[in-house]
């Protein structure tokens, strides 16, 4: 099964597919942890990447396209893969449609998480993960068990994301709609869109999606 996990920056995608993740067998595909990791390697992709994330602009599709055949070409994407990130305009949407036929592996669902803009900038300004394992956390709505150590794998330090801050926040919103919220028409002409509360909590947010996914194999 393949699906798509659509909305905002701070929406929960990332929340919801590391849990679909464990659950499901899914792979998750998150293309903002893929750049994440050229910035920090340094690569030419990564100094271009990291230009254009702090400014909460989008990368070209050309380069993300790309990116996006290579790791679902991966063995582990067979199993099936879950989009966290991807695609984020029409032009990557209708490359994946073209990629996805070629390759014969049909898209499911396409999940949207409706989050309010406001609460997104809260959610946002809280945000960290664990330097060691990844696992996220929120300031206040998800908080380490014990403070300063992670609940997963008990690694004490944590990053902050560069462009989570409020004044690349407004331009990564502005890039949403203008450029990523026409995939909401787009998938929902192909019959595919299935719109969850992302305001929920994190547990009711799982609940709705498993609800249209259907219990795990196995
Ligand atoms: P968020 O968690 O805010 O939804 P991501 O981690 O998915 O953000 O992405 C971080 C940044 O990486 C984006 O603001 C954008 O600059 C870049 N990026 C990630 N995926 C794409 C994509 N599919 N197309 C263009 N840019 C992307
Ligand atoms: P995205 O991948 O869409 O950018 P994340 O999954 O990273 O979003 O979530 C953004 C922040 O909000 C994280 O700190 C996460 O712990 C928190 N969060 C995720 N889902 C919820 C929820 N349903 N309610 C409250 N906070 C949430
Ligand atoms: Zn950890």
């Amino acid at each position: 099964m393949n699906l798509i996990l659509l909305g905002p920056p701070g929406a929960g995608k990332g929340t919801q597919a590391k849990l679909l993740e464990e659950r499901y067998g899914l792979a998750q595909v998150s293309t903002g942890d893929m750049l994440r990791a050229e910035v920090k390697s340094g690569s030419e992709l990564g100094q271009k990447a990291k230009a254009i994330m702090e400014r909460g602009e989008l990368m070209p599709d050309s380069i993300m396209i790309a990116m996006l055949g290579a790791r679902v070409a991966q063995p582990d994407a067979s199993r099936g893969f879950i989009l966290d990130g991807f695609p984020r305009t029409v032009p990557q949407a209708e490359a994946l449609d073209v990629l996805l036929r070629e390759t014969g592996m049909p898209l499911a669902h396409v999940i949207e998480l409706q989050v309010d803009d406001a609460a997104l900038v809260e959610r946002i300004s809280g945000r960290f993960t664990c330097a060691k394992c990844g696992e996220g956390y929120h300031d206040r709505f998800k908080a380490c068990r014990i403070a300063g150590t992670c609940d997963k794998c008990g690694g004490t330090e944590f990053i902050r994301r560069a462009d989570d801050n409020a004044a690349t926040v407004g331009a990564r919103l502005e890039a949403y709609h203008r450029q990523t919220a026409p995939l909401l028409p787009y998938y929902g002409a192909q019959g595919k869109l299935r719109v969850v509360d992302g305001m929920a909590e994190m547990a009711e947010v799982s609940r709705q999606i498993e609800a249209i996914l259907g219990a795990p194999r196995g």
